[in-house]
């Protein structure tokens, strides 16, 4: 199969052959020819599938070969992205492909000043990647209208509603055009996103490319056990060891990337940090520096976890397991990408391990333990398995301890009482059947 074949037009396949595109993904070869069908579309697709070309390219297409000139600031095609580093990567991508065609295309998200969004925006723009809270400024202060609208993009949609965006998409669908395509893509599926389909999607194609929430079979996972306060140098120690050229690294918080950060920079490593405390352009700028190789190791909360193409990335550590376990695959999906091999690991404590469990049961695979000589935890982690159990050890009972802070008290009374309860967690409770049980979360990272 050819990109021809799925019947795109010309300049779009020069602009392929520049990028060196061969032969369509798979869930490009489903998207392609269904978009340009007119069809509604729900699609799982894991990160680093393709998914961008498998909506962007026929979007491009038929903007190019239907519908009347874009008037004043009005936007023919609409592509929602949960954050801003996702927005210009899908522009500079959408970009790339719209090469040989005359359509406008622009990127806005919050963060950087509105102002020249609101002048670029006056001549009317064919395809617009926005996050949704810049996008309804700009619509509320009148910069843009939805009339022209015939294509509606969501990527990353759970993301979208992890990120507390609902109220944002709610008010942004009553403003749309109710005739026009919708295209709904995310890497993974909870009733939550099930539920925004079935309102916004009419008799929506179904693609799923790979299996529910199972992460890319390309990347080597495994798990390190330590101490919780020896991460930093078991960190360190793994990067000594390993020669780590280049390495996305995850923490669970700001300020665990920050303190990160300046340890690694005390020792001479070059190393920054991305996080929602710092301001867009230094966000951007230290995402540029890793991808070009000029900062080797680049730690980031959630935020970075979804969408980022980095290319050939070899490297992703999870310095903190991630509290939903959904944003596992998203963080290790940042490797191993277009087919490509990867390794993840992760440092995991004791205190963790009800997050490990959500993880492996997620990923329907019981995680292989690697452990370091001079970093046995002394605080042991439970061994788990893909069953969601946190198996405990029957063999060798000990008294319970009677003193201990909260942590150790938790641990103490699994291991020591020999009860297969669960440890209860250090942090929020993870839900325990994350593929199909999703509340609407709030949470910006
Ligand atoms: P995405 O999942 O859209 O983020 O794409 C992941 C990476 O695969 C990006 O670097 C794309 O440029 C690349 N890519 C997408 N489609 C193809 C293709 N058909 N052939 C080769 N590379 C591709």
């Amino acid at each position: 199969m050819t990109f021809a074949t799925l019947g795109l037009i010309e300049p779009l396949l020069r602009s392929l052959e520049t990028l060196g595109y061969q032969t369509p993904t798979p869930v490009q070869a489903q998207a392609i020819p269904a978009v340009l069908a007119g069809r509604d579309l729900m699609a799982a697709a894991q990160t680093g599938t393709g998914k961008t070309a498998g909506f962007a390219l026929p979007l491009l297409q038929l903007l190019a070969m239907e519908g009347p000139k874009v008037a004043a600031n009005s936007v023919r095609a609409l592509i929602l992205v949960p954050t801003r580093e996702l927005a210009e990567q899908v522009h500079e991508a959408v970009r790339q492909y719209a090469e040989n065609l005359p359509l406008r295309t622009y990127a806005v998200y919050g963060g950087v000043s509105i102002n020249p969004q609101m002048m670029k925006l006056r001549g009317g723009v064919d395809l617009l990647v926005a996050t949704p809270g810049r996008l309804l400024d700009l619509f509320r202060q009148n910069a843009l209208k939805f009339n022209q609208l015939q294509t509606l993009v969501l990527d990353e949609a759970d993301r979208m509603l992890d990120l507390g965006f609902s109220e944002e998409l709610a008010s942004i669908y009553r403003a749309l055009p109710k005739k026009r395509q919708t295209l709904l893509f995310s890497a993974t599926f909870s009733d939550d996103i099930r539920l925004l389909a079935g309102q916004m999607l009419n008799d929506p194609l179904s693609i799923e490319v790979s299996p529910r929430n199972v992460a890319a079979n390309t990347v080597k996972q495994w798990i390190v056990t330590v101490d919780k306060k020896r991460k930093p140098e078991l960190f360190v120690h793994l990067m000594r060891k390993g020669k780590w050229k280049q390495v996305l690294v995850f923490a669970k918080t700001r300020n665990g990337v920050d303190a990160l950060v300046e340890k690694l920079q005390g020792l001479g490593v070059n190393a920054d940090g991305i996080h929602g405390d710092k301001p867009q352009a230094t966000r951007q700028r230290a995402l540029d520096r890793f991808k070009i190789g000029e900062v080797q190791i680049l730690v980031a909360t959630d935020v970075a976890a979804r969408g980022l193409d980095i290319e050939d990335l070899p490297l992703v550590v999870n310095f903190d397991l991630p509290i939903v376990a959904e944003d596992y695959i998203h963080r290790i999906g940042r490797t191993g990408r277009a087919g490509a091999t990867g390794e993840a690991i992760s440092l995991v404590c004791a205190d963790e391990v009800n997050l490990l469990s959500a993880i492996e049961m997620l990923t329907r695979q019981t995680l292989k333990r690697q452990n370091e000589p001079e970093f046995e935890p002394e605080h042991r982690v439970p061994d788990t398995d893909a069953s969601g159990q946190v198996i405990k050890k029957p063999k060798k009972p000990k008294k319970p301890k009677v003193s201990g802070g909260g942590g150790k008290r938790n641990l103490g009374k699994w291991v020591d009482s020999g009860d297969a309860a669960p440890v209860e967690p250090a942090v929020k409770p993870v839900r325990k059947v994350p593929v199909f049980n999703t509340g609407p979360r709030k949470r910006k990272p």
